[in-house]
């Protein structure tokens, strides 16, 4: 439970299961309702897949949103049905259940890429925590030794008030 923004349009509401507030909810379930309903016609016609540009064109929902339905898992058991085209390369391919917005050969070289990213990633933050570290032992150093100068308007106040420093 919380408010959150919709995802879709911004908008703020009482987050309860979807991350979509109630009206775009009700729109994104009309869209895959639209969606799988072609999908189980083009099944009984045996027709083995289509671009998303065709089920674009069928369902009257727009490319984007079916991307996003897609890439979010919301078509998940229609996936072999559709015909993707890579992000990368621009071919067209057939995607698995797991497979996400690229072909075959270009997501093996995206996974090659986060992996070298990721590698960096962990020497930036070792340099980061290593640094982190010295700039925290820096300041205790400081804070320890002049240690009346941070106290400097408590210890007028004990002055004036007659409180003896121990
Ligand atoms: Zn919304
Ligand atoms: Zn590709």
């Amino acid at each position: 439970m919380g408010f959150e923004n919709c995802s879709m349009c911004g908008k703020l509401f009482d987050r309860t299961k979807s991350n979509l507030c109630p009206a775009c909810y009700e729109i994104e379930s009309e869209n895959i309702k639209k969606i799988t309903d072609y999908f189980q016609i083009f099944e009984r016609m045996k027709t083995k897949s289509f671009s998303i540009k065709d089920l674009s064109a069928v369902t009257g929902v727009k490319i984007q949103e079916i991307e996003r339905l897609y890439r979010t898992n919301k078509l998940r058991g229609y996936t072999g049905f559709i015909d993707l085209d890579c992000k990368l390369c621009g071919n067209n391919f057939k995607p698995t259940m797991f497979s996400g917005v690229f072909c075959k050969p270009c997501t093996q070289k995206v996974e090659k890429v986060i992996k070298e990213l990721k590698e960096s990633d962990r020497v930036f933050e070792k340099q980061i925590v290593e640094e982190k570290t010295k700039e925290v032992l820096k300041t205790k150093e400081k804070e320890e030794s002049p240690h009346q100068s941070g106290m400097h308007v408590k210890d007028d106040s004990k002055k004036r008030f007659g409180f003896k420093k121990n």
